[in-house]
């Protein structure tokens, strides 16, 4: 499946207003198009339609809410461009399961639909919401997101503040933890960053990021890093599930994370990696599942 994404960090930029910093790239990316737009993460549907109305006629463009429309499946099927506002990710993903509009957002997106989305709009982007920072508010049926990209992206991404006395998982803690039970690469766009997903190209914009992969040192990538070998991999859930309790000893499977063994060695700064580019552009990529026998992983779930 090939897609053309854009996918925020975040929708509100420190002392900015609403998706400012991203006015030029929105104006580029949907041009000439009308925009669907998907309040579902918050709860005041027109209040956030007409915020984000607000913010798209600034970059020029018009902007239409899905949950305006008596068909909200019809007008997603039949929409050239679509946005995804942030909010509460799970608020957001139960909606979309209610509503069937999962498999609708795919097919538009792989039928040509251009899709937008800032931080659970992005999250939704990713195969599952595992990465997500939000609390649970509300119970979605699975976790399996649109996986118009085969890797997970944590929105809104923190370093660690050295000085601090909190004692909580920092962000990096809490990816390493998704890491020692899935093999996918998580990238952490900081605030202010986005990625352009068009087909199997995938470049980092405006602000830095930080990329975790399994068993490796996390890396650094500068805005303009070129990401592409993001869009070949075949991402790997439940890595560690297995099928007795108490748990056995860890297998080869369970492979230690780089947390828990011996620094790695320096890695080449990301985007330099060797990985082959795919041709196939941005696909729900099959999932690898090591001891268990029936994947739980994203693409088993498909509402
Ligand atoms: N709550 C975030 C948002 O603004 C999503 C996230 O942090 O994962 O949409």
């Amino acid at each position: 499946m090939s897609g053309e994404l854009l996918l925020l960090s975040n929708s509100t930029d420190h002392g900015a207003e609403l998706l400012a910093h991203a006015r030029d790239a929105l104006a580029e990316f949907y041009a000439g198009r009308e925009v669907l737009f998907v309040p579902y993460a918050l709860a005041d549907h027109d209040g956030y339609a007409d915020a984000v109305g607000a913010a798209f006629a600034a970059a020029g463009l018009r902007l239409r809410s899905v949950h305006t429309d008596p068909d909200p499946a019809a007008a997603l099927r039949a929409a050239e461009a679509v946005w995804v506002g942030g909010g509460n990710s799970f608020r957001l993903l139960r909606a979309l399961q209610r509503a069937d509009l999962l498999t609708t957002i795919r097919t538009a997106v792989a039928g040509g639909a251009r899709y937008g989305g800032a931080s659970a709009g992005t999250n939704m982007a990713c195969p599952t919401l595992r990465t997500t920072n939000d609390m649970p508010i509300v119970e979605p049926a699975g976790f399996a997101t649109l996986g118009l990209v085969p890797f997970q992206i944590n929105p809104h991404y923190v370093d660690a503040d050295p000085g601090s006395r909190h004692m909580g998982e920092t962000r990096e803690r809490r990816i390493e933890e998704f890491l020692e039970e899935n093999d996918v690469p998580v990238l952490g766009l900081r605030e202010g960053a986005w990625l352009r997903v068009s087909g199997p190209t995938v470049t980092l914009h405006r602000r830095t990021a930080r990329l975790f992969r399994r068993g490796r040192a996390s890396e650094e990538c500068a805005a303009g890093t070129d990401l592409s070998f993001l869009s070949a991999v075949e991402p790997g859930f439940d890595v560690c599930q297995f099928s007795s309790w108490p748990v056995p000893a860890p297998s080869a499977c369970c492979r230690p994370t780089s947390r828990s063994r011996p620094a790695a060695a320096p890695t080449a700064p990301c985007g330099t990696s060797s990985s082959a580019r795919t041709t196939s552009g941005t696909v729900q990529a099959p999932v690898r599942s090591c001891n268990a026998p029936t994947a739980n992983g994203p693409a088993a779930a498909t509402t």
